[in-house]
């Protein structure tokens, strides 16, 4: 017998035990956090079950107190979420008070205020049945599973669950492995600003965590990338419970002959490069009308030329990249593109000055649409810029993509820029602006085709964290209905005419001539 025939099977690696921080800019080593095994999701769930049956029964006006002593000790330890947060994401810290504590604070405030009008009562009158009055109530589902990406580590695990936790539900989140500790913090807070022990609670672990929490959960919160997406769709599919999925996307941005150029341009750089262009809806690739693409190129690539790259004490315009393998694709993308024909006006590297995952904010033209560059999310800082002859070649550019996330139109004409928004196939479009629509809570936010399915924010951003239950209430009291037992003699004849009578077109018309 051969040595191939009688070797052992291999087993599976063990998943480590600990997952090691290290800051992105630094490279250095932050934090060692314990990983949550299945027993540990286990008790989480025990715990989070026991918290809501108690969240549940009360008002929301006493959720909501809870909530904003929530926010009032949030921003009393502001500097210390905003240094967890850089020190595992590379960001600017600017960029954390002005964007990631800002948006859930004014996330929590957004949900305590309309909480109780989004999940009142909806009362009707029945179409057909006048002898009823019927009604539906929003009930919370339990225990709410959240599973977050890395690039907003605070805002996208903490921030989705408050409108999870104000219809009453508990929340547990698993949080990326790469940034765990902004959501631990963000738990710990809840819990010594008094939200019931056991109400909102982080399991941080790997992709495994994440499955044993869709196992548990009654259901679950989903936002990283489209190919995690599916397989956690699909797990949350064989117990049938519920699932949104806020995935990737392929951002155009698309800038008319007739746009003011200098926002245009600031807005492009600005809205490709956030967060080092790790952000979902960063402006992946623009498209420009022929009779400004050369000003339009010129500036844009001066303006990048300037910014500022550095770690985040410094007074800087773009911070070091968050995950490695998001780097190394970034690269490939890049040199994809160069050996495609690509044109380099700014950046193409990683920056040799800077120790830890800095790409340098990059520019690119004479690019296609058979470049990865063009194709997949790169999810970096990078700006591709393509000509087009007209608006129609533009909107057909911005469509041919798998992705549908938001876009972006640029133009002075503000009624052209609505109509236009109605041709692109993306969950949100923003008119002289880019990205902004996910601080403006009062509008649904979520994609289209391969970016996703449900929505966060307004009404239906609370409401997908409830089960809806229907209420229907007799108000005659006679003793039978026409159609109960036993059937009437002449029942058929009376329904005939019912028929006629109230959906024949026309028949009123020629009853009353
Ligand atoms: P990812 O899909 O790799 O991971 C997301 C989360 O899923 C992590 O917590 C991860 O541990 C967990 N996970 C991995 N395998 C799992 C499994 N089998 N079962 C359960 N959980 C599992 O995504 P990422 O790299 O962390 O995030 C980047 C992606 O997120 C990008 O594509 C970006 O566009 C997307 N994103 C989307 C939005 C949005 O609102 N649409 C916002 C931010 C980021």
């Amino acid at each position: 017998m051969s040595e191939a025939a009688v070797a052992e099977p291999t087993q599976p690696p063990e998943p480590p035990q600990v997952i090691t921080v290290t800051n992105p800019a630094t490279l250095e080593k932050v934090a060692e956090v314990p990983v949550t095994d299945e027993a540990g999701v286990q008790a989480a769930v025990e715990r989070a079950r026991a918290a809501q049956a108690v969240w549940r029964e009360m008002d929301f006006a006493r959720r909501a107190a809870a909530l904003r002593r929530y926010r009032d000790a949030i921003i009393d330890n502001k500097d210390r979420i905003a240094e967890v947060v850089v020190s595992e994401t590379g960001k600017p810290i600017a960029e954390v008070y002005g964007g990631e504590l800002m948006y859930v604070c004014d996330a929590i405030g957004y949900w305590a205020k309309n909480a109780e009008r989004f999940l009142a009562d909806q009362y009707v009158r029945p179409h057909l049945l006048r002898n009823k009055a019927a009604y539906s109530t929003y009930r919370p589902l339990g225990v709410v599973g959240i599973i977050g990406p890395w690039n907003f580590p605070f805002t996208l695990t903490i921030g989705e669950g408050l409108p999870a936790l104000m219809a009453g539900n508990a929340v547990i989140i698993k949080p990326s492995e790469v940034t765990p500790r902004s959501t631990v913090i963000g738990c710990e807070i809840a819990d010594e600003a008094g939200l019931p022990r056991g109400l909102l609670q982080a399991i941080p672990g790997f992709g495994a965590t994440g499955g044993w929490l869709v196992d548990r959960a009654d259901m679950i919160c989903f936002t990283g990338s489209v190919a995690t997406g599916k397989k956690v769709a699909q797990r949350a599919a064989a117990r049938l419970i519920p699932v949104t999925l806020e995935l990737g996307g392929k951002d155009p941005m698309i800038v008319l002959k007739d746009a003011d150029l200098e926002r245009a341009v600031n807005g492009c750089v600005w809205g490709g490069l956030f967060n080092a262009g790790q952000v979902c809806m960063s402006v992946e690739r623009v498209y420009v009308e022929e009779p400004v693409y050369d000003a339009f190129v010129q500036k844009v690539s001066e303006r990048v030329r300037q910014l500022r790259q550095g770690h985040s004490k410094e007074e800087i315009d773009v911070g070091s990249m968050t995950f490695p393998p998001q780097l190394a694709k970034v690269e490939q993308h890049v040199q994809e593109a160069l050996a495609a024909g690509a044109t380099l006006l700014a950046g193409g590297r990683r920056n040799p000055a800077l120790p830890g995952l800095f790409y340098e904010p990059t520019v690119l033209t004479n690019v296609n649409h058979q470049m990865e560059v063009m194709r997949e999310e790169t999810f970096g800082p990078v700006i591709p810029i393509m000509k087009v002859h007209d608006v129609d070649e533009a909107i057909r550019l911005a469509n041919d993509s798998p992705y549908g996330l938001t876009a972006s139109i640029w133009t002075r004409d503000l009624e052209k820029g609505r109509v236009l928004a109605r041709r692109i196939e993306a969950g949100a479009v923003c008119v002289n602006d880019a990205l902004i629509n996910f601080m403006v809570t009062d509008v649904p936010m979520g994609g289209v085709k391969d970016s996703g399915l449900g929505r966060r924010h307004g009404p239906d951003g609370i409401r997908k964290f409830c089960a809806q239950q229907t209420v229907v209430v007799d108000r005659w009291g006679a003793r039978r209905e026409i159609n109960w037992y036993p059937a009437r003699r002449g029942a058929a004849r009376l329904y005939r005419r019912l028929l006629n009578l109230l959906f024949r077109s026309g028949w009123r018309k020629k009853l009353s001539a």
